[in-house]
């Protein structure tokens, strides 16, 4: 049998990262279709290669379910949930309900794209007629090229290739839905997304409002009132300088093109702004650029990209590993991000690269090793950015960091959190400490870490590594095996 683009049935819609009902192609080719529509969300755990989402995600997806619920509810339509694995639950749940279209926005991860494309194939043989939709990126990843025809590699072409290219306007939200009752589905509870023994979730709680409602509040207010300074504080993790939007773009409870319309408009209303916003802009064309990456090279997440570093001698050192994961490494920038990672689900960017280096090249532990984590505990785990990250921190991705630029804890510490706030909150067992020392507790006298009460190696770790030895040991590496560095 073969689709047939006449055939009257439901519509369904199946909702992956595009937790929205706003600027959603898919939801609003349903709509068009004029049939009732079947919003489904299907918890799919059969993740290649070790990457079924992690703790912090499925608290995230959680709350944003919730969400998402609640707003097609007050719209007509229910939210289904289902589970199982996509390439037998969707065609399945297709025909249970007699659909005659199935629509969704495209996903990039190596696992999505060949799954989607049998999905579709499946479908269409079955007599249904399927469609996906750009939602996203700016830009789908196949329609940038070099002049040569290829990929690219490098960020600034790819960036002045795309900014000044046409993106369309956002959708707006459906009126109304007409939903299909009387189908049976789990409960969200079922799922099991939240943790319980123990509930570590407290400081996420404190910390986010997952939801497409929330994701529009925080982007105005961003834009009221940061913006036109983010060029300068980006780089702060003392002050709250950016924008904080990972997560809803992670899940699509907003959408780039939404980010890129209201920015520019603001832009239009407040010309004092420019600089933070192109340069807040550009931070969403590397989203766009690890997604380029993520595209063209699968093997992004897991593959050293460059080859030389192949050969470079990683460190296995499970207790020193223990330690970078926990925040208790003795240096209190590298301390402070861990620890407000563990907390919140998220980290600045700045400390994401500080910690990253530290791991990297003071331990020299596997990139790999530094990903994972991150995966497991950021409410913004994304496959593009947390993979093309990690490489370019290692030095090894496609644009990376050169090699032999390795973060000095200390002086990254006093630059960027230059009067101690950062470190104060996080690590309050050295906020005692005069802001000179800070930074490099074990420099203090004794007589200052006793009046701050601290004792090294009790009160707070003394430092795992001497960091000048170990910036030493890792540059002899890279040295190893630089010749063929691109
Ligand atoms: P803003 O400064 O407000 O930037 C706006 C948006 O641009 C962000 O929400 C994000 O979507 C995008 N963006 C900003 N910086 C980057 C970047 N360097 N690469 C790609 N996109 C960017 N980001 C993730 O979303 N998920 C990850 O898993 C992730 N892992 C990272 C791992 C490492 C080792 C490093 C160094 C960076 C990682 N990043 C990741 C990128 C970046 O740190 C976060 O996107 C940023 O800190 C999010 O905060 P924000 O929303 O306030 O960013």
């Amino acid at each position: 049998m073969t689709e047939d683009s006449t055939k009257k049935g439901p519509t369904l819609v199946w909702f992956r990262q595009d937790l929205r009902l706003s600027d959603n192609p898919a939801l609003v080719s349903a709509v068009e279709r004029g049939e009732p529509i079947v919003p489904l969300y299907l918890l799919d755990d059969d993740t290649p290669g070790n990457w079924t989402m992690g703790g912090a995600s499925r608290w995230w997806l959680h709350k944003s379910l919730e969400s998402l619920a609640a707003d097609l509810a007050s719209k007509g339509a229910q939210l289904l949930l289902r589970r199982g694995r996509a390439e037998d639950a969707i065609p399945a749940l297709a025909e249970e309900i007699g659909a005659a279209t199935v629509v969704w926005n495209r996903c990039y991860e190596p696992w999505a794209v060949p799954r989607d494309t049998a999905i579709k194939q499946t479908l269409k043989a079955a007599g249904v007629a399927a469609d996906s939709f750009s939602a996203s990126l700016l830009q789908e990843p196949w329609t940038v090229e070099t002049g040569a025809g290829s990929p690219y590699t490098v960020f600034s072409p790819f960036w002045r290739a795309i900014r000044d290219r046409h993106v369309p306007k956002p959708l707006a939200a459906p009126d109304r839905l007409s939903g299909l009752s009387g189908l049976s589905g789990d409960s969200l509870e079922d799922w099991a997304l939240l943790p319980e023994a123990p509930d570590w979730a407290g400081g996420l709680r404190e910390t986010w409002s997952p939801g497409e409602t929330a994701a529009q509040e925080r982007l105005a207010a961003f834009l009221e009132e940061r913006v036109a300074g983010y060029a300068a504080e980006r780089n702060r993790p003392d002050i709250e300088g950016t924008s904080g939007l990972s997560p809803y773009l992670h899940w699509g409870e907003i959408s780039p093109r939404q980010i890129w319309h209201a920015t520019l408009h603001h832009l239009s209303a407040e010309d004092k702004a420019e600089k933070g916003v192109w340069s807040f802009l550009s931070e969403v064309g590397w989203r766009d650029f690890s997604y380029h990456l993520l595209y063209h090279w699968p093997s992004l997440m897991d593959e050293t990209w460059k080859e030389n570093f192949k050969a470079f001698p990683w460190r296995e050192d499970p207790e020193r590993y223990r330690v970078w994961c926990r925040g208790e490494t003795g240096f209190p920038i590298v301390d402070a991000g861990m620890r407000q990672l563990w907390h919140t689900g998220w980290m600045h960017n700045r400390v994401r690269m500080i910690v990253g280096s530290f791991l990297i090249k003071d331990l020299m532990i596997h990139w790999r090793e530094g990903e994972r984590w991150f995966w497991d505990t950021l409410v913004d785990a994304d496959a593009a950015s947390n993979g093309a990250s990690w490489q370019w921190v290692a030095g090894c991705g496609a644009d990376a960091a050169p090699y032999f630029r390795i973060f000095n804890p200390m002086t990254q510490g006093e630059k960027f959190d230059p009067a101690g706030d950062y470190v104060r909150k996080w690590v309050p067992e050295v906020a005692g400490l005069p802001d000179r020392y800070l930074h490099r507790p074990w420099e203090a006298p004794d007589e200052v870490l006793a009046s701050a009460g601290i004792t090294l190696g009790e009160s707070y770790p003394k430092p795992i590594v001497d960091h000048s030895q170990a910036r030493e040991a890792a540059l002899a590496a890279f040295e190893k095996i630089k010749k063929g560095a691109a």
